[in-house]
């Protein structure tokens, strides 16, 4: 299972084994040795049983990891869990639901977009701003 590691945990200038990143995130010292073996996490050279890692490898290693998954959206865009990536939804079944809940400093109200995936066809749901329209005065 992909999981989020709080890469704030690291301290850049201090070295670490494979035990204590394992204990650092929670996690077996088998998921670190995969990281060293199939993604590319490089220990200090000459360093062998156990490894040692520098903090700032570390951090730089799980920072990529991090953006490889990110993609940004464009107004019209929805992010699809299906598909693992962003897909337009179909106009169709489009809808926003305005909410009564302020977000933000600026007075903007919350609103849920909603679609279908283009490709695969599970409901998107997707947070949005609104500004509330104000009546005109009537003089
Ligand atoms: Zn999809």
């Amino acid at each position: 299972m992909a999981s989020r590691y709080n890469t704030r945990l690291i301290r850049k200038r201090r070295t670490y084994t494979t035990k204590e990143i394992a204990a650092l995130f929670g996690m077996h010292i088998r998921s670190v040795l995969q990281w060293v073996a199939k993604q590319g996490l490089s220990p200090i050279e000459g360093s062998s049983s156990p490894y040692l890692f520098y903090g700032e490898a570390l951090y730089d290693f799980l920072t990529k990891k991090k953006q490889k998954h990110k993609c940004s959206l464009l107004e019209d865009e929805f992010y699809c869990l299906k598909c693992k990536c962003r897909r337009k939804g179909l106009p169709t079944e489009f809808s926003i639901t305005k909410t009564e809940t302020k977000i933000g400093s600026k007075g903007k109200f919350k609103a849920i977009k909603m679609s279908k995936c283009e490709v695969c066809g599970i409901k998107l749901y997707r947070f949005a701003t609104y500004q509330k329209e104000v009546p005109d005065r009537i003089n």
